[in-house]
């Protein structure tokens, strides 16, 4: 069995928010690093409030974060940690549709991390999953834009509880957001995109800016690199299984409470 000191620490690499604060009562005195890629922490507006808590009890707990550091299966941090959590999260995932890299495409982080870059007021919502649904929301209820969601399934948010289904389509009628389903997105233009709709008909949607919203896929080819040389390290978040805050948090609290 291998012979944990917890003083000399865990390292913790990804996001900050979902896991280490769990890990205080665990490793003690213990020192706690986090390496993170991005330059700072922070997220979407409506979740501001979880995140100035995760703030201030990451400062009261002492928890060292490396802004803009990115780790590799060579770092040296790996080595000389004794337990290692990887949060590395998740990546957009790119489907085979053209134009991706069309001037108006967005990914959907991006439209929320740096709203300037939604141009004009007939924005396009590729993909009705939550973060679509969610992003497409924001962006009516500022007022002035007409947003339409195009999704290929029959129905939008297919992967909550009917109950906030309900919630959904009910704020979707009251800010006016169009939706198209069973149309599948063939094609990024330079003033909209080309969609399939159910009898294989192309439709032409038009709008200034695309948020594409086609999903996440689990951010794995790092983590296997890092636990082909370090097997006891331990996949949590998205990372591990894409879901969200809450199961990430729940995953991270797990990891953290299984440290011996
Ligand atoms: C557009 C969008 C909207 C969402 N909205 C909601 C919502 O409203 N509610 C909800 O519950 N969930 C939401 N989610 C899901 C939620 O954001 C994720 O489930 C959650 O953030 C996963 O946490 P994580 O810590 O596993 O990964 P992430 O939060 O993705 O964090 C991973 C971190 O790892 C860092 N990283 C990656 N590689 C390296 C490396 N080599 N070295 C160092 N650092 C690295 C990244 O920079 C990033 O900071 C949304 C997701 C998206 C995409």
């Amino acid at each position: 069995m291998r012979a944990v000191d917890l003083r000399s620490g865990t390292l913790s690499i990804g996001h900050p928010y979902p896991h280490n604060v769990s890990n205080d009562e665990r490793i003690g005195g213990g020192q706690r690093i986090i390496k993170d890629k991005r330059r700072k922490t922070g997220g979407k507006k409506g979740i501001a409030k979880l995140l100035e808590w995760f703030e201030t009890q990451l400062k009261n707990l002492g928890v060292k974060i490396c802004f803009n550091t990115e780790i590799t299966p060579s770092s040296p941090e790996l080595a000389d940690a004794d337990e290692i959590l990887l949060a590395l999260g998740a990546d957009s995932w790119v489907p085979p549709v053209e134009g991706m890299d069309s001037p108006i495409a967005l990914d959907v982080r991006d439209a929320h991390l740096k709203p300037e870059l939604v141009k004009g007021n007939r924005i396009i919502v590729a993909g009705g999953g939550l973060s679509g649904v969610d992003c497409a929301l924001e962006l009516a209820m500022q007022g002035s834009k007409k947003v339409t969601i195009v999704e290929m399934l029959d129905n939008i948010a297919v992967d909550t509880a009917f109950i906030n289904q309900q919630a959904i389509h009910a704020k979707i009628k009251e800010y006016g957001v169009n939706v198209l389903t069973k149309h599948k997105v063939t094609r990024i233009t330079s003033d909209g995109l080309i969609a399939l709709d159910a009898n294989r008909n192309e439709v032409a949607v038009k709008g200034d800016t695309v948020v594409t919203a086609f999903g996440t896929r689990a951010n794995k080819a790092l983590a296997d690199k890092i636990q082909e040389k370090y097997p006891h390290a331990v996949l949590i978040g998205d990372c591990n299984r894409v879901g969200n805050i809450g199961t990430s948090i729940t995953s991270g609290f797990t990891a953290a409470y299984a440290i011996q």
